[in-house]
């Protein structure tokens, strides 16, 4: 039996975790709200990202499911049953941090095996596990060294083999791949996903890389000031951001406030300081609105002369198949362009947006 069948098997806890809830979830600090009311429903053997820009209460989130921090208000259930009031060592969950916060003093292969010994699990099944674990994260042959005498990329391995090892109904990580240089960082997000679907476990996975969310998760919940924003398959928020934050996050960096002219079907028309600008319309925007236009840099195009959003350019740098560059419109606004060729700081030039893939977003009143 290999190490899925058997963590399917054992405890049988992988496989019948049963359905995560948190229930408008609360966290204060003195009078700041870091978690401000989150509703999330997580099934189970889901691979979930949470994302958001520093502070905005992923941490915050995680540690309240660990039991890490107690919740100021909200229910967090598993399997129908309340467990925010459990200790952490009582809800079983297996936890990855960004440090990978191993014991220096102990053997890799001890390291792995606490968390059963404190279960109190048979020396024989101990041992198999511990090695089971080992090879599925690739560190057989190690388990003698000290966590000292490891690479960063070994030693996160090594946490990882101590957070699946107990068999957890749940896997929260906590930016476990920060450490690592970009490379190994790529190596071991296809090895983390990898992991997870050979065990059938639900993981929860805190990050701020936009990129490493939408290649791992199944579902991003996009979180902004203790909040979430939206909640989606990677495509549904690469594609249709609710919001200007999260559409901001998934790379739409250029933001242009203007009024709404016309709509017609789901082409919209905004008037944007005197410039006519097109864009796909949501479904809830009317003529007269304020509205802000959301375009990412490879769809707003430099050209020399014509119709467009007239801008300066402030640097231009090349990146394989186009130039990318940062231009100034004439309200001082920041432009994120593409180009099919160079520009010197300081050159005119004309930008266009393509209307198939700008955004649009009533701005609030
Ligand atoms: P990062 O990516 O930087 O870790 P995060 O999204 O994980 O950010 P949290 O660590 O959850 O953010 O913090 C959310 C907010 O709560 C922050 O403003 C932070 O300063 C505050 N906060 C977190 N822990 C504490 C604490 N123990 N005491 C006081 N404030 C805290």
């Amino acid at each position: 039996m290999d190490f899925a069948e058997n963590a399917l098997a054992g405890t049988g806890k992988s496989s019948q975790s049963g359905r995560l809830e948190l229930i408008d979830v609360r966290r204060v600090f003195g009078n700041y709200n870091a978690l401000d009311g989150i509703n999330l429903a997580v099934e189970p053997g889901e691979f979930i990202a949470l994302l958001g820009p520093s502070g905005c209460g992923k941490s915050t989130a995680l540690n309240c499911i660990a039991g890490l921090l107690e919740l100021t208000g909200g229910e967090i259930r598993l399997a129908g049953k309340r467990i925010d009031e459990l200790q952490p060592e009582a809800r079983g969950f297996g936890m990855v941090f960004q440090n990978y916060a191993l014991f220096p003093h102990l053997s890799v292969r001890k390291n792995v095996g606490f968390g059963l010994s404190m279960q109190g699990v048979p020396g024989a099944e101990s041992a198999k596990r511990i090695s089971d674990a080992l090879a599925l994260v690739r560190l057989q042959g190690q388990e003698g060294k000290l966590p000292g005498q490891l690479s960063g990329g070994q030693q996160q391995r090594v946490a990882i083999a101590r957070a699946i090892v107990i068999h957890p109904p749940l896997v929260l990580m906590d930016e476990p791949l920060s450490n690592l240089d970009a490379k190994l960082r790529l190596e071991m997000r296809a090895e983390i996903r990898g992991i997870h679907d050979q065990i059938g476990s639900t993981t929860i996975y805190v990050t701020h890389d936009q990129d490493e969310a939408l290649s791992l998760a199944d579902r991003i919940v996009v979180m902004r000031e203790g909040r979430i924003r939206q909640i989606g398959t990677p495509q549904d928020l690469y594609d249709r951001p609710n919001h200007p934050d999260v559409a901001d996050f998934m790379g739409f960096r250029t933001r242009i406030p203007g009024k709404l002219v016309s709509v017609s079907g789901n082409r919209a028309s905004v008037d944007a300081g005197g410039v006519r600008l097109e864009a796909v319309a949501p479904g809830h925007v009317s003529v007269g609105d304020r509205v802000l236009v959301s375009i990412r840099p490879e769809d707003l195009v430099a050209v020399d002369e014509g119709e467009g959003l007239k801008a300066t350019v402030n640097s231009i740098e090349y990146r394989g198949r186009a130039f990318f560059g940062l231009a100034t419109g004439p309200d001082g606004s920041e432009l994120f362009f593409r180009a099919d060729r160079t520009y010197p700081r300081g050159a005119s030039i004309v930008l266009r947006p393509l209307a198939e893939r700008t955004l649009l977003f009533k701005e609030k009143a």
